[in-house]
């Protein structure tokens, strides 16, 4: 028996590779992880981990020893190269094949690069491993030493999560973003403004609508500064670019599935290979409605996870929950509960002067989205609200005389 492959020892990874376990499978699992790390937690890469703040231990996502013990196998720095479906096996990089009776792909994404010159250069960073969190501190701790600035190119969660990181290292930061203002594809105007306040008022530099025209090198051909469409040159010791990520879709693109900006799954992680399942941040979840849904986050990771080993062993589990997420930039965090695209109206819970509040999302007078400024009950309140498809009004919302939680009731 060939058992089951798992490309990639991610979130995704691993959390299938524990449900099949947990669900009786009793073959051979391998899980096959390109880094030179075990699986390791991500998000603190851009947080705690970035700022010191934490001990190799703690970013351990399983110990090897934990999987050898459900008998998982944990091959690292294993790459494949290629999947054969017509005899069902993997071809590692390294040339040797490895046969499967059912195959998961958990490949992840990998982050997009800037088309410009000196977007190579060194001093300039992408972060989405262990790898470029070690480079990237190496960086700030010269960046510190050199009294030079750093560049965050980028006002998505990455680029702030790292703009707030390296301010609490006293390093001066710029965060240039193409947009009018932060994080607009998924706040809501006025919370888009409160965090540039919040930025600006750690003494960050904000610059919007930026049109960046080439990252200018030093002699040495490591990265010196920023130069912009309009004319001015922002110096910089250190280049972050955090401008998105794209599903890694190659494999399965090349061996024939159905790919449309990432592997295209059903909400049971099904591909159109019978044989295949795929999960987390590689993943385009094709909705009722025909449309293509791309979520990354730990929740979609872990739930895909879990239903990919379930369609694997022959069972229905679709991952439909409301999806949610988080972020933590100096001592504020958010969390947030639904997809906000397209909303209407909006509803402020509590002061947003003040230490903490929600904004709720309307689209059609239905709640679609809830985001949490250190408000952890609000948040729990709004998955179930949510997950229950039960909307109060704008009014209500805004009311903090109204128990939401007794619509729940
Ligand atoms: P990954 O964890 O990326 O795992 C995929 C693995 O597959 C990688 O190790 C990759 O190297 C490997 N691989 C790819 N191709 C091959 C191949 N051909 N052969 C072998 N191995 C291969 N989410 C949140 O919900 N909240 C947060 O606050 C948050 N913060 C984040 C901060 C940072 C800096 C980053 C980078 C991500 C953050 N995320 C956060 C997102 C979250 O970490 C991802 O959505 C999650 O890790 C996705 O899991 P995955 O298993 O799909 O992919």
């Amino acid at each position: 028996q060939a058992g089951i492959v798992i490309i990639g020892a991610g979130q995704a990874g691993v959390q299938t590779a524990e449900s099949l376990r947990a669900g009786g499978y009793a073959g051979r699992i391998t899980l096959l992880g390109d880094e030179p790390h075990g699986p390791y937690h991500r998000p603190p890469l851009s947080k705690a981990w970035l700022a010191g703040e934490m001990d190799g231990a703690q970013l351990v996502m399983r110990a090897p020893e934990m999987l050898a013990r459900k008998n998982i196998e944990l091959r690292t720095e294993v790459k494949v190269a290629s999947i054969d479906r017509a005899v069902k096996q993997v071809l590692l990089a390294d040339g040797s094949a490895l046969p499967y009776d059912g195959l998961v792909l958990a490949t992840g994404s990998t982050p997009r690069s800037l088309p410009l010159p000196g977007g190579d250069a060194a001093g300039v960073h992408a972060l989405r491993s262990r790898g470029d969190a070690d480079a990237i501190s190496a960086r700030l701790a010269l960046c510190q030493e050199q009294q030079r600035p750093v560049v965050v190119i980028g006002g998505g969660f990455i680029g702030l999560e790292v703009a707030a990181t390296a301010r609490k290292k006293g390093l001066a930061v710029t965060v240039l973003e193409a947009a009018p203002r932060l994080l607009g594809r998924v706040l809501a105007p006025a919370l888009s403004d409160w965090y540039a306040a919040l930025h600006r008022s750690h003494g960050v530099e904000l610059v919007f609508d930026a049109r960046i025209e080439a990252l200018e090198t030093a002699a040495d051909g490591s990265v010196s500064g920023v130069r912009l469409a309009d004319g001015r040159l922002l110096p910089a010791g250190l280049v972050v670019v955090g401008i998105g990520v794209n599903a890694n879709d190659g494999l399965a693109q090349a061996a024939g599935l159905e790919c449309e900006r990432g592997i295209v799954v059903d909400a049971c992680c099904r591909s159109s290979d019978p044989a295949i399942v795929a999960a987390g941040d590689c993943t385009a979840r094709r909705l009722a409605d025909g449309s293509l849904i791309r979520l990354e986050s730990v929740q979609n990771a872990t739930e895909q996870g879990k239903s990919a080993a379930a369609a694997l062993l022959g069972q229905e589990r679709p991952f439909t929950a409301t999806p949610w997420f988080w972020s933590d930039q100096y001592d504020k965090k958010l969390q947030m509960a639904g997809l906000s695209g397209g909303a209407e109206a909006w509803a402020v819970r509590g002061d947003m002067t003040g230490t903490s509040f929600s904004i709720y999302h309307f689209r059609a007078d239905k709640l679609i989205a809830v985001d949490s400024v250190n408000a952890a009950k609000d948040h729990l309140q709004a998955r179930k609200l949510l997950d229950a498809g039960i909307s109060p009004t704008p009014e209500q919302a805004a009311d903090l005389g109204f128990d939401l939680g007794s619509l729940l009731k």
